[in-house]
């Protein structure tokens, strides 16, 4: 097919081979022998079948996990030889960054040119950061002053991690989950989402080649209440990771606490992006848009709620709707793509409903608002934006998580902080204001894990990343992400 011709030749073959579970170093088919269509949402024709795993391969992926946890040849690795063998997975992904773009790219809708220069790198770039963490995990030592005791703590792995994703950054996902996790030296079983699997099951390719101990990262694919709910309820896993939905989160939480398994949960959002009458209106704009649009504005962040000052929200609404009518919307793999399809036929209907409902609760459609037939036979839908949206529309509180924005106006600083922090959610915000006070006063006032000031959707790996309120808990990236997979030890040392 014509969007197929420029895939490299790697990625033709690995699209059509059998999609087993990688198991303890080995590809196991599923115990059902049952598979799952795996769909290109800019075409909807089915990509290839990918293994559907349920309790069985489940608990076959975490004994092989348990298993090398206490092997000698993981437990007993050195630190540094933890860090080299991430560094070596992290060049085998820059060496095959073309192909895995390109995966990403076939499987969720992922605009080829962002999975290429953003999201790929960001995960590279993650990989090596968590690699320079498996030498520096350090305990302390504890000036007690019961007896005469020498007392040290010693932070140790905690034990086999189950990671759950979602489909929106599948890669990338996978990498926030297994750096920490690897850095510390826990092992992992990982669930990827049921759209999106292949990037992860190419990873894994590369997890071998790299030369990691059979068992330390395990994959199996299938549907979330089969796979991962299995996951998620099985006593062999010591800590369960989620990124997802906060209505899955709440379930993976309760079935955490049978087994009293460690939990940290990066759920959805409903992000304010706040324009202030002094701000820098091309920058704001454009970032603006950015901070909707990208990634189809499936990004758990996205700045879908545009708070904008009243006395400049004519000429920025105007200025908004002419970018959002000039995207380029199409074919995933055309690299002058700036938005692909969104990932399935479900969350096609998800956000054309949300459209109809904006309309329906009185909001007014000033751009886009359509399918979009004409792009293609895929997911394609029109970058959307709402004006004379209220507060309390369902537009403006629930997480559409679609190329949907509903841009308001507002009066004073303290208005719109009180109405930005009027949501269940809290995972970020943006602020766009020449005035520094403004900014920092902003930056402390508002309910989320996140701010960004004059700027939308800038990650860096040392930066912490997580969620207020119903966003979940727990951080990713920086530093903090170590402790949410380790556990502490304190050892007293009788000196007398
Ligand atoms: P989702 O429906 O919650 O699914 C996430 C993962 O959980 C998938 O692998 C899914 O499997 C699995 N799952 C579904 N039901 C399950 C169950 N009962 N037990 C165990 N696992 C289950 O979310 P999504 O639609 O994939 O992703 C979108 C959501 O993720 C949004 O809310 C977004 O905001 C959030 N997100 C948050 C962050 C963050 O950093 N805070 C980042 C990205 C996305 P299947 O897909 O195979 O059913
Ligand atoms: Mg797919």
């Amino acid at each position: 097919m014509e969007q197929y011709r420029n895939l490299v030749t790697a990625v033709q073959e690995f699209i059509h081979q059998t999609h087993h579970h990688y198991i303890q170093g080995k590809w196991v088919p599923s115990h059902s022998g049952l598979t799952m269509e795996d769909i290109d949402p800019s075409t909807r024709e089915v990509l290839t079948e990918v293994a559907r795993g349920g309790k069985d391969d489940i608990s076959l992926a975490v004994e092989a996990a348990q298993q090398a946890f206490r092997d000698k040849t993981w437990r007993q690795m050195s630190p540094q030889g933890r860090g080299v063998l991430m560094w070596k997975l992290a060049d085998l992904m820059a060496a095959h960054l073309e192909e895995l773009a390109q995966i990403e790219s076939l499987d969720m809708g992922m605009p080829l040119r962002q999975a290429q220069y953003g999201t790929i790198p960001m995960a590279i770039d993650h990989l090596r950061y968590m690699a320079g963490w498996a030498t520096k995990i350090e305990g302390e030592t504890i000036p007690v002053s019961t007896g005469s005791f020498f007392n040290y703590t010693l932070r140790q792995p905690v034990g086999v991690v189950g990671a759950i994703i979602p489909w929106n950054f599948p890669l990338l996902m996978a990498i926030w989950k297994l750096g920490a996790a690897l850095a510390v030296g826990c092992t992992v079983v990982l669930k990827p989402a049921e759209q999106s699997p292949l990037s992860a099951l190419r990873l894994a390719e590369l997890v071998t080649e790299a030369g990691f101990p059979p068992g330390v990262i395990n994959i199996v694919t299938g549907y979330g209440p089969e796979a991962g709910a299995a996951l998620a309820s099985h006593p062999g896993v010591n800590k369960i990771a989620f990124t997802g939905s906060t209505e899955v989160g709440r379930s993976i939480m309760r079935s955490a606490a049978n087994n009293m398994a460690r939990v940290s949960l990066e759920l959805g959002g409903k992000s304010p992006n706040i324009i202030c009458a002094d701000a820098d209106l091309k920058r704001a704009v454009s970032g603006s848009m950015l901070g909707i649009f990208m990634n189809q504005g499936e990004v758990c962040s996205a700045g879908s709620r545009i708070y904008v000052a009243r006395e400049i929200y004519d000429q920025t609404l105007e200025q908004m709707t002419a970018y959002a009518k000039n995207m380029r919307v199409g074919m995933a793999l055309d690299i002058k793509t700036q938005m692909g399809p969104v990932v399935s036929s479900e969350q096609y209907e998800r956000v054309l409903g949300y459209i109809a409902k904006g309309q329906e609760e009185g909001a007014k459609v000033v751009a886009g608002g359509q399918a979009m037939p004409g792009a293609g036979s895929g997911f394609f839908i029109e970058p959307t934006i709402f004006s004379q949206v209220t507060d309390t529309m369902s537009i403006a509180q629930e997480e559409i998580f679609g190329p949907v924005a509903a841009v308001m106006p507002f009066d004073t600083i303290d208005e719109v902080v009180e109405r930005a922090n009027l949501s269940a959610y809290g995972l970020a915000a943006g602020v766009w204001t020449e005035n520094v006070r403004t900014a920092h006063y902003l930056a402390q006032n508002l309910d989320a894990g996140t701010v960004w000031v004059n700027a939308y959707h800038v990650y860096d790996a040392a930066a912490p990343w997580g969620g207020f309120k119903q966003s979940g808990f727990g951080r990713e990236m920086g530093h903090h992400a170590l402790e949410l997979y380790t556990e502490i030890k304190d050892v007293w040392i009788n000196l007398q």
